[in-house]
């Protein structure tokens, strides 16, 4: 089962990630989190790509879909994946076609987890994450649920990051959904909600159900 996950920052991808990631047993493939750490070992992509997040910018698309590349030809990928983060921008999604035809895949579903900007904003400024699992937390949590952790704030959630973020995925990236939507994969899940109401209408979604 190949899914891609498809919404702003803030919109709660992550988290349904994780929740198909246990439920299928199939990777979670976050570019935002490959890159994180690529930033924490001190690479040379790492350190090309630090200012670029910390600004709430994008990584140019020639590097991002040689990340993407290496990724997807990984052997743990060969029963299925969970794209998140990627594809940004149209010259992605287009190079990403290219990509799962070489490899012999295709798209199963696409699911748009859609939340209003004022909404995303408010999630986003002041958001706490787990540094060992990625989970996000609201302001003033203590620690991590799941492993007790001490929670951080992201660069990129600092208030000066966050209003970019925004605009250049309203830029760049809302224009990929059209790039998908011809093809009659994709499932639109309003992204309010209880976390397990969402996760509902995520599972049958994935499971070819278009509407929960
Ligand atoms: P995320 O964790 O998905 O919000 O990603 C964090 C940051 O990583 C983004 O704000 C971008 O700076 C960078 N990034 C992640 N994925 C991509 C991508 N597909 N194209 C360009 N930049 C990306």
């Amino acid at each position: 089962m190949n899914l891609l996950l498809y919404g702003a920052p803030g919109s709660g991808k992550g988290t349904q990630a994780n929740m198909l990631r246990s439920h299928f047993g199939i990777p979670h493939i976050a570019t935002g989190d490959m890159l994180r750490a690529e930033i924490a070992a001190g690479t040379p992509l790492g350190r090309q790509a630090q200012p670029i997040l910390a600004a709430g910018k994008y990584v140019s698309d020639d590097i991002m879909i040689e990340v993407v590349r290496g990724r997807l030809g990984r052997p743990d990928c060969e029963p299925g994946f969970i794209m998140d983060g990627f594809p940004r921008t149209v010259p992605q999604a287009v190079a990403l076609d290219g990509l799962m035809a070489d490899l012999g895949k295709r798209f199963d579903r696409v699911i748009y987890l859609e939340v209003p900007v004022d909404e995303l904003l408010h999630r986003l400024s002041g958001r706490l994450v787990c540094p060992q699992c990625q989970r996000t937390y609201p302001p003033q949590t203590s620690a991590c649920e799941a492993d007790g952790s001490e929670l951080a704030q992201r660069e990129d959630d600092k208030p000066e990051a966050v209003r970019p973020r925004i605009e250049i995925y309203l830029e760049k990236t809302v224009p990929v959904l059209d790039h998908y939507r011809g093809g009659g994969l994709v499932s639109e899940i309003d992204g309010r909600g209880t976390i397990e109401d969402i996760s509902r209408q995520v599972l049958a979604a994935a499971n070819g159900k278009v509407r929960a």
